[in-house]
């Protein structure tokens, strides 16, 4: 791990150290220490202990340069994501390059002032002054936990913003990827930020993750992962600030004008991709009855068509899921709700941590496969009759996280923009379509706080200050 900077707890004996497992070979490539509770607090006193004033050219030049160097890296990267998370290597190149673009929108953000003026003669009250607003780090420093599901392009949007608003973070990266942000935070580093300003503690959240969340030095924790785990923090921090950005279920819904060839593309793309791990992952294919028959057809070839296998073949589409806990957890959601009378069309083969593209028909909203989050390459298939039926499904799960619809009619489309309960509808793009830069996060228990997107969570790192000024 790197405590400003500095490697910290290599060649600890076996017991304090957290093996990492390639999920397809399951050769270990490595392991990481279990950080101390001694060695989490040093980290938060040292990025206490100083006071970043790096101008804005000299904020952007660190996160230009290391966005090079990303580039220059991209299939080391890619080798690493995939290593570690058996994610498929066109997936982690995918990901290498969008640690870039944060990178780079980083760069470009924090070259903007967005201080606003406020003239104080509105009103027949008003006086002679002028209300300007102006941005500053925050006090204490800022503890950001990640997820597995993206190993660097997760670390690389809690850290860019933290880099351009000149704050102090202590990151701990999930247990089960810690190279990749390691990796990321030595680039940061080569590239010239001042070290204190990034630890990267990795550990057991067993002995760890309290501190993380209740330290005095914290002034905001921004958390991705699971929703228990996010509600867990939010009963925790106390008198905080804090970002949750949570799990997802998120509907595609096709309606019967639909065209059935794109749709049953962004399906396939929507629930495979990144091995169905993302938290906006297509988690539910709702369809109008009128086109189910053939979009389903369309989706089971197109599922048979996706090459999943060694993801280190440059050709496979798709890699293993993260371990071999989470292959076993979908097969058996799957086997209940076939069950319980679905139907599997293609799919449902495990073998250690891979799990093969499944598609299920005659789903109902209540199976446990569709109610709770499925985080892994499941098609879920819901038909529907109206469109007050494909809302009422949708919005009747906790999560609201995003939304796609296959649609060209404008009454839907603006409909469901309407009364979908999600931050995103994206109309005719899969629900994780989104730029690096764009507001990103749920509502419900998809999310808490500000959003993500390098814009605002540059926002939510920030004390906003209001000065004033007389203006005669
Ligand atoms: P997880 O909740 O199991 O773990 C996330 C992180 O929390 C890890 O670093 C883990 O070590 C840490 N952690 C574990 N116990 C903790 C505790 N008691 N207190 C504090 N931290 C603790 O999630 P995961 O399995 O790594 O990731 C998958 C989940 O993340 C899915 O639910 C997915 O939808 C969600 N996710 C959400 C978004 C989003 O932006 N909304 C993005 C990606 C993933």
């Amino acid at each position: 791990m790197r405590i400003a900077g500095r490697k910290a707890g290599h060649g600890r004996d076996g017991e304090r150290m957290i093996p990492v497992f390639n999920p397809y070979t399951e050769e270990r490539i490595g392991s990481v220490p279990k950080a101390t509770l001694d060695e989490v607090r040093e980290a938060f006193e040292l990025a206490h202990a100083i006071r970043p004033r790096l101008t804005r050219a000299e904020r952007a030049g660190i996160l230009q340069k290391t966005a090079a160097l990303v580039r220059e890296h991209l299939h080391d990267i890619a080798h690493l994501i995939t290593a570690e998370s058996g994610l498929c290597l066109k997936d982690a190149l995918y990901e290498a390059g969008r640690v870039s673009d944060v990178l780079q929108f980083g760069a470009t953000e924090v070259l903007k002032d967005d201080g606003q003026i406020f003239s104080c003669d509105l009103t027949p009250h008003g006086k002679q002054r002028r209300v300007y607003t102006q941005r500053s780090p925050l006090l204490g420093v800022i503890s950001a936990i990640t997820p597995f599901n993206h190993p660097m392009n997760q670390v690389a949007h809690k850290v860019v913003p933290s880099v351009a608003t000149n704050n102090r973070m202590v990151l701990k990266p999930s247990e089960k990827v810690p190279f990749s942000a390691i990796f990321f935070a030595d680039l940061l580093y080569q590239a010239g930020l001042p070290p204190e300003m990034l630890s990267v503690v990795t550990g057991d959240p067993r002995e760890i993750a309290d501190e993380l969340v209740t330290n005095e030095r914290v002034d905001l924790v921004t958390f991705t992962g699971g929703v228990a785990i996010g509600k867990s923090i939010a009963a925790r921090a106390g008198y905080r600030r804090i970002v949750l950005e949570l799990g997802g279920n998120d509907p595609l819904i096709v309606m019967e004008d639909a065209d059935l060839d794109e749709a049953s593309t962004l399906a396939v793309q929507g629930s495979y991709k990144n091995s169905g791990q993302r938290c906006t992952a297509v988690k539910r294919l709702l369809v109008h009855e009128q086109v189910a028959g053939r979009f389903t057809e369309l989706v089971v070839e197109k599922t048979r068509a996706w090459k999943h296998g060694d993801p280190m073949d440059p050709a496979s589409d798709m890699g293993t899921v993260i371990d071999a806990a989470a292959a076993t957890l979908f097969e058996s959601r799957v086997n209940e709700a076939v069950s319980q009378g679905a139907r599997l069309l293609v799919g449902n083969q495990r073998q250690g941590a891979r799990y093969a593209p499944t598609v299920i028909d005659n789903v109902r909203p209540e199976m446990t496969v569709v109610r709770e989050e499925t985080f892994g390459p499941v098609s879920p298939i819901i038909r529907f009759a109206s469109i007050e039926e494909a809302i009422r499904i949708s919005n009747g799960t906790a999560y609201g996280l995003s939304s796609a619809v296959c649609t060209n009619r404008l009454d839907y489309i603006t409909r469901f923009i309407d009364e979908l309960q999600v931050g995103t509808v994206n109309v005719r793009e899969v629900p994780g379509y989104r730029l690096e830069l764009t507001p990103f996060g749920g509502i419900k228990d998809s999310g808490l706080g500000y959003k993500e997107g390098v814009q605002e969570a540059m926002k939510s790192f920030t004390n906003l200050k209001t000065y004033s000024l007389p203006w005669a």
